[in-house]
């Protein structure tokens, strides 16, 4: 599946709708973005949030690796989930992995009450799951960005 959106508030309206057919009841949900600086990966994590019910305000975890934020139980579509990860590989160059499992993915990875979202996943790419859903991010030039998702 994919579409063009022609401002940021498409690609956050985007990640508002599609989290809720995304999420399975029955194990976690790992979301893998991939995509260039600027291509709208943080910007569709908000909205992502937004569909979770989150209230906090998202925002880039480029300096700290990895954020977690609480679920809060308001749509039953959600309701087995209790926490949204939210991972940015952007500054790791060596031993993605290795930093990776020091965040504690092995741990975080297979419980099926979370819901993992990474930016620049295609650097951790032998670390995250099979099951992964991967977005790939686009941009068009000026406002225009193509989201693509490559469903499990
Ligand atoms: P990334 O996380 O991929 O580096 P960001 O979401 O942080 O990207 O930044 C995207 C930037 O592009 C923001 O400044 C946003 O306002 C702007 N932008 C313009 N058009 C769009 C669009 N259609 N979708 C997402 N962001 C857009
Ligand atoms: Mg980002």
């Amino acid at each position: 599946m994919e579409i063009i959106t022609n401002s940021a508030k498409k690609t956050k309206e985007f990640g508002k709708k599609i989290i809720t057919d995304l999420v399975v009841d029955t194990g976690p949900l790992i979301i893998a973005l991939t995509g260039d600086l600027g291509s709208g990966k943080t910007t569709f994590v908000q909205g992502l949030a937004k569909g979770l019910g989150i209230k906090r305000r998202i925002v880039s975890p480029t300096f700290i690796l990895m954020r977690q934020y609480l679920v809060p139980k308001v749509d039953h579509k959600t309701s087995t989930k209790n926490h949204l990860f939210h991972i940015d590989l952007y500054r790791l160059e060596e031993n993605v992995e290795s930093e990776m499992r020091n965040l504690g993915t092995d741990e975080i990875f297979p419980d099926s009450e979370n819901i993992i979202v990474i930016e620049w996943a295609e650097k951790g790419k032998g670390a995250i799951p099979k099951d992964a859903v991967w977005i790939k991010f686009e941009n068009l030039g000026g406002d225009k960005r193509k989201i693509e998702v490559i469903e499990r």
